[in-house]
């Protein structure tokens, strides 16, 4: 399971910033500190996407130069989070299986007819 994120805009300071969706409505400014429970989720999605919106939602108020920075420390916080959950990640390595040595094991079902040779000689 990808882990849904939420994009939240603090009361306090105005700042668009990505939070894990939780079962509590209560959430805390990573800006600001402020404390406060969720009146509107304004974009949900991968932490990918989120970050994005993000990032395009404080670059147009552009009007606090310390989310800049504080932007940086998410940014790879939540790129962790994405090589663990994103499922394009085990695409690729499904991909690669397939389309170079294959594990006897798993595979060799699906290879019998094409490889029979190889294998039993
Ligand atoms: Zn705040």
């Amino acid at each position: 399971m990808s882990s849904a994120m939420n994009v939240l805009c603090c009361y306090s300071c105005q700042m668009f910033q990505v939070h894990p969706v939780k079962k509590a409505n209560k959430w805390q400014c990573k800006v600001c500190g402020e404390k406060q429970s969720i009146k509107q989720v304004y974009y949900r999605g991968t932490g990918k996407d989120c970050r994005v919106y993000v990032q395009e939602s404080n670059l147009l108020k552009s009007n606090a130069t310390q989310w800049e920075n504080d932007i940086q420390s998410h940014d790879l916080e939540v790129s962790e989070d994405d090589c663990a959950v994103a499922p394009s990640k085990s695409l690729e390595t499904h991909n690669q299986m397939q389309s170079s040595v294959v594990p006897e094991s798993k595979w060799s079902k699906y290879l019998n007819k094409a490889e029979r040779e190889d294998s039993v000689n």
